[in-house]
């Protein structure tokens, strides 16, 4: 869709933080485009917890609503991915990978992250079943149930071990990588009843459909139905096009992420940035959230620049 016309804003990522943003930017009367590529970071997952009234939703239908909200207010979308973004006078231009590509005067990049997984058999196949990287989405689900932890370093390990512990009272943390834990960190482990399995966790066993054990290398499998593996994975941001306009990063203990300020101002002037690919923690509603603030403050720089332009024009005549 090559578009002549000059956008209010064009966002990038039509998940959480991208579809509020244009839902508001849109009932504040902006003419806004959303260019999405169709990979949600939850799209494996049958429901949604953790958001007011939307609880248990199958996430790919939450989208699916929300599109159809923000195109009631005039909204439009382009499937698609967005290869290369260029700053140009009074705005931006996008380029499309199917050769396509648009004009706008700011930019909200809400493309999220991938995870990235590590070399576990069968860690990929169970992503989103039994394989989970958060308890706050998945914990009420295995309550109750024989549950390990997995992460690559102790710290990690030992922080979520403690965290779904409130989930039930069988929790294994396999050492995997990194078997220096502290010993005070041994002592809580232990005061927890949480026990140790040290050893590379190599593989997962699987039957019908349902994780049965964690097998370590030396072949050992210990009995566990579902694992937690928020410190296993690694979080990368999809920041391809905030790269592409020079945004600055701050190192994160996931490594570098972009730089924002309270309401997703990137050090770009014009580009803002919401939702997990500036913070791979937030949920769906904190998401979200962050793509309203994002669409509130484009909105003023905005009406700032209107404003600007008018009393110019004015001055002129
Ligand atoms: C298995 C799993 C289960 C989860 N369960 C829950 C839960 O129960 N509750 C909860 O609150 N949170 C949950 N989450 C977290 C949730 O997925 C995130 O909070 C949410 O997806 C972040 O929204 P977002 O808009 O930032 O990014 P996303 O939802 O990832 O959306 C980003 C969109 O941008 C698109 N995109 C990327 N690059 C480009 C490009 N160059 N051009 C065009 N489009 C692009 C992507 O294809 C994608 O559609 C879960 C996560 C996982 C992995």
């Amino acid at each position: 869709m090559t578009n002549n016309k000059t956008l209010d804003v064009a966002i990038v990522g039509g998940g959480p933080a991208g579809l509020n943003a244009a839902l508001v930017l849109a009932q504040a009367r902006r003419s806004v485009t959303v260019i999405d590529a169709g990979q949600p970071r939850n799209e494996l997952a049958t429901h949604l917890r953790g958001f007011l009234t939307r609880d248990g939703t199958v996430p790919t239908d939450l989208l699916a609503m929300g599109r159809e909200e923000a195109e009631r207010f005039g909204v439009t979308f382009t499937e698609g991915s967005v290869t290369k973004a260029s700053a140009i006078a009074g705005g931006f231009e996008l380029a499309l990978a199917d050769g396509e590509s648009l004009v706008a005067r700011r930019l909200l990049v809400a493309t999220g992250i991938s995870d990235t997984f590590p070399d576990i058999e069968g860690f990929a196949d169970r992503w989103a079943k039994d394989v989970l990287h958060c308890p706050y989405c998945h914990g009420y689900e295995v309550r109750d149930q024989p549950l390990g932890v997995i992460a690559e370093t102790a710290f990690f390990g030992v922080h979520q071990a403690l965290m779904v512990r409130q989930w039930t009272d069988d929790v294994v943390l396999f050492t995997h990588t990194d078997d220096a834990i502290e010993p005070g960190d041994r002592e809580k482990l232990d005061a927890r009843d949480i026990r140790i399995v040290s050893g590379k966790v190599t593989g997962l066993e699987v039957e019908n459909d349902e994780l049965t054990g964690v097998r370590l290398a030396d072949g050992t499998v210990t009995p566990r139905r579902a694992v937690f593996v928020g410190g296993a994975i690694t979080p990368v941001p999809r920041d391809q096009t905030l790269r592409d306009l020079g945004a600055e990063t701050n190192d994160t203990p996931f490594g570098p992420f972009a730089a924002v300020d309270a309401t997703g101002a990137t050090s770009v002037p014009g580009v803002w940035a919401a939702g997990n690919v500036v913070d791979p923690k937030a949920q769906v509603v904190i998401s979200a959230s962050a793509g309203y603030q994002a669409a509130v403050a484009i909105n003023m720089d905005l009406i700032e620049a209107d404003v600007e332009a008018a009393v110019a024009a004015r001055r002129a005549r």
